[in-house]
């Protein structure tokens, strides 16, 4: 895909982008100022997947910064899924009481451009210290009632193999902690950290799933495919989570082929998300009645483990819902309200509700 090499380091700054080609020369002041506000790295892997000479391919989109991305609407927020007011720690975010966060460093392998914690993740400052990292474990430690803990980020798998298997030790000895979850984009943007140590790692701890973030066909590269695979020879369940982005994935053809993809590699398509409306990203929308359309066409096309859920954070924190009824109900004006877990009821954004196309 790549014309020419691909870079041997990650790409780091709008520069690096424009000497790679992956960025034309002449919109690199304008771009400028979008890396300066939102972090940027695409790593050699994901280079090699993008085909610079298509001005709409799917994996550029993801990762290559764009000029919108410095329009901020009136309904985006910094923290759409409102993670702020459940943080008793750093570190922590604590929602539902029988699961948690933890978040032991804000850096990934790649930055997403439509990324919902994309105003706090970035190379520095996220990572937790180790009297920080000790207190959010102390935190999981004193609270019987969590019985999951998710690891997220950032991204946890670019981590040192010594300090995700002292997080998994410490965690194994809470008896109340009976599974963690490990959210990752590693696998597939940067498939050479799954080294075997890290996945002795994930594989010695407490009962362990992995959920890998995916959202192409194309991102299952040859060397993804073995990564994963090194992960389920130790006997690690993979699921992935997939954000529903225009212009990346949203026609029927592109999410058939990625979970069609998915089971062949025998990773079970478990979420569809919504996308949450971050600072930048409305370039990406998917207008929620098309996403149920989209997803409705899937049934009849694919087997039904093949079909992820296609869920929804209610902006402000509110919790995850299912997108289908009876969970969001229509409203007379054209909106919809959610019903959280709790039955409360919670008015969508128009952005993120408009039932009709927007473009
Ligand atoms: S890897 Fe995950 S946390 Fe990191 S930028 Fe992408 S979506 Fe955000």
């Amino acid at each position: 895909m790549f014309d020419g090499p691909p870079p041997a380091r990650t790409l780091r700054d709008i520069p690096a982008l424009a000497a790679a080609g992956l960025v034309a020369r002449q919109d690199a002041a304008a771009l400028a100022a979008v890396a300066d506000r939102y972090a940027v790295a695409v790593t050699p892997n994901v280079a090699a997947l993008i085909d610079p000479t298509d001005a709409a391919d799917p994996i550029a989109a993801q990762y290559v910064p764009h000029v919108e991305e410095l329009v901020t609407l009136p309904d985006e927020a910094a923290d759409p899924t409102g993670d702020g007011p459940h943080g008793p720690v750093r570190g922590v975010v604590h929602r539902y009481p029988d699961r948690a966060l933890l978040l032991p460093t804000l850096a990934c392998a790649v930055y997403c451009r439509f990324c919902f914690r994309r105003d706090r993740v970035g190379p520095d400052g996220g990572t937790l210290t180790e009297a920080e990292l000790d207190a959010a474990l102390a935190y999981i430690a004193a609270t019987p009632a969590i019985r999951e803990v998710i690891l997220t980020g950032g991204d946890p798998l670019i981590l040192s193999a010594r300090r995700v298997a002292h997080i998994l030790r410490r965690l194994a000895g809470m008896p109340h902690v009976e599974t963690v979850r490990v959210h990752s984009r590693v696998p597939v943007a940067d498939p050479a950290r799954i080294t075997d140590e890290r996945v002795a790692a994930l594989a010695d701890g407490p009962p362990l799933w992995l959920l890998v973030h995916v959202n192409h066909a194309r991102e299952l590269s040859a060397s993804a495919l073995a990564a994963l695979d090194r992960l389920r020879a130790r006997g690690i369940p993979l699921l992935a989570q997939t954000v529903l982005l225009r212009g990346v994935n949203d026609s029927t053809e592109a999410l058939e082929a990625l979970f069609r993809a998915l089971i062949r590699a025998r990773v079970k398509p478990h979420y569809l998300h919504l996308l949450d409306p971050a600072p930048g990203t409305a370039r990406f929308r998917v207008p929620l009645a098309r996403a149920r359309a989209l997803h409705a066409s899937l049934r009849g096309r694919l087997p039904g483990h093949a079909i992820p859920a296609l869920v929804l954070d209610i902006p402000g924190g509110a919790g995850k819902v299912e997108a289908n009824a009876p969970r969001l109900l229509p409203t007379p004006d054209g909106g919809f309200v959610a019903i959280d877990p709790s039955g409360a009821p919670h008015a969508l954004p128009p952005g993120v509700a408009a039932a009709a196309e927007s473009g």
